[in-house]
């Protein structure tokens, strides 16, 4: 029965090793493809064909069937009043503000951290405040769950309240494999279009030290030049901060352009407004457009927030000291998240583009395949030179 986990199946496994940490006889290793993702592989001659592996899985249907919520969804807008939280993250700082809020309760939080120096995504434990700055900011390629999962089933075993945050193909991995609701678990997602490879970054990572030396603390969405989603940045030793225009960086319109996603992501069961998180938190694009005298709220980003549980709506409200919030409807924060309805398309060139960078390397492919378009400059411009533009055309 164990045969999805078996087949090892490129398309449709998610990457999020639950059922390598279920496995009682340790059986399961994760090996990375050619494309740099991670995909389980059995031992066949140690397998004792209990098939917990399968039961966790979620890729299989009914297992999936038994974690979705009733669609309940309450919708925000919202951004932390710290304005220094709010700076330090990718929207409104809605993830932190949580966080603080587990740590008020001696909780412990999980989510995605470069690993040590090195530019590697992977879910980490923290226990304190002041390593919230780990996990801040998005990264924009696969983490790895490593033994995270096992490690919250400790914690919530030691009577520990516990906050997840991942994307929701991690949550579900997280939700089979402790195969119980645990009240003192909050898992939060956000809307997601899909994790790049880290093979790819890697290839990025060594285009960019080619001209700055190693680098570290790599940021998606650096608002400290400009506000709002403007800038990528990065920590150069010779050259201190080095800061590009997001737009203009060639992985992140090969992101955009969803050319290097895992295969998984094109074919997503979680791109709806069915979740299986308590929250959901992500940009909350166009808020300007529903928002009108609030407009100036975007400078430093707006989040939105969707409960899907009745525990969600409970830390929404424990959070309206710390969070400016705004009703508003699914069908306003829908209107700029494709994410919400399906899957990101799969582009031809995906068949391709592995082959291609192994061929001809990240710098060929950064002058051809990858080089920014005037949509993307614009898309990315800091919003107050948009705003100078927009006054000049008017
Ligand atoms: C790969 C990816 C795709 C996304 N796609 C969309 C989208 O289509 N539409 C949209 O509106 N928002 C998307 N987001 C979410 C968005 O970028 C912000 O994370 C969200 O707005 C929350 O911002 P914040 O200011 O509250 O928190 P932040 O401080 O930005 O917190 C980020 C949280 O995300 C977690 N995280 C960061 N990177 C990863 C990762 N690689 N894997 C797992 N967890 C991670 C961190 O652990 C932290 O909990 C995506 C994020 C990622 C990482
Ligand atoms: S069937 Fe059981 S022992 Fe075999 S790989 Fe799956 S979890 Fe491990
Ligand atoms: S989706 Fe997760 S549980 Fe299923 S085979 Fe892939 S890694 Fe294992
Ligand atoms: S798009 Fe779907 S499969 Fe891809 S990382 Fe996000 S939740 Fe997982």
């Amino acid at each position: 029965m164990k045969e999805f986990v078996f087949s090892g199946n490129v398309l449709k496994c998610y990457g999020c090793r639950a059922c390598e940490q279920i496995c009682p006889q340790k059986c399961i290793q994760m090996n990375e493809n050619f494309e740099g993702f991670l995909f389980p592989k059995i031992d066949q001659t140690i397998c004792i064909d209990c098939n917990l592996c399968e039961k966790v899985c979620p890729v299989i249907p009914d297992n999936r069937s038994k974690i979705f919520n009733d669609i309940t969804n309450n919708v925000y807008a919202a951004w932390n009043i710290d304005l220094k939280e709010r700076k330090n993250s990718s929207s409104g700082g809605i993830f932190t503000a949580i966080a603080n809020s587990v740590f008020a309760k001696n909780g412990v939080v999980y989510g995605c951290s470069w690993k040590d120096e090195r530019i590697v995504a992977h879910q980490i434990r923290i226990t304190s405040v002041n390593d919230i700055y780990k996990l801040q900011g998005s990264k924009y390629v696969q983490s790895t769950t490593e033994e995270t999962f096992s490690q919250v089933k400790n914690d919530l075993k030691n009577g520990l309240d516990v906050m997840y945050t991942g994307t929701p193909c991690q949550i579900a991995g997280l939700k089979l494999f402790l195969r119980k609701e645990y009240e003192k678990l909050i898992c939060i997602d956000f809307i997601c279009h899909g994790t790049p490879s880290p093979k790819v970054l890697s290839a990025y990572v060594d285009f960019i030290e080619v001209d700055y030396g190693k680098i570290s603390n790599l940021k998606f969405r650096d608002k400290k030049e400009s506000g709002y989603s403007a800038y990528l940045s990065f920590k150069t030793f010779k050259k201190g901060v080095i800061s590009k225009l997001i737009g203009t960086s060639p992985y992140m319109v090969g992101f955009y352009k969803g050319f290097y996603n895992r295969e998984s992501c094109y074919l997503c069961d979680f791109t709806s407004v069915k979740r299986v998180s308590d929250v959901t938190i992500s940009d909350y694009w166009g808020f300007g457009m529903f928002h009108p005298e609030l407009k100036k709220e975007e400078k430093y980003g707006v989040s939105c927030i969707i409960s899907n549980t009745a525990k969600g709506e409970e830390i929404v409200a424990s959070m309206s000291e710390k969070v400016i919030l705004i009703n508003s409807t699914l069908s306003n924060c829908s209107t700029n998240q494709p994410s919400l309805s399906h899957p990101n398309v799969r582009p031809q060139y995906r068949d391709v583009f592995f082959k291609d960078l192994e061929k001809n390397g990240f710098k060929y492919l950064s002058k051809n395949k990858l080089r920014p378009r005037l949509y993307y400059v614009y898309m990315f411009t800091p919003t107050w030179i948009r705003s100078i533009y927009r006054r000049l055309k008017e």
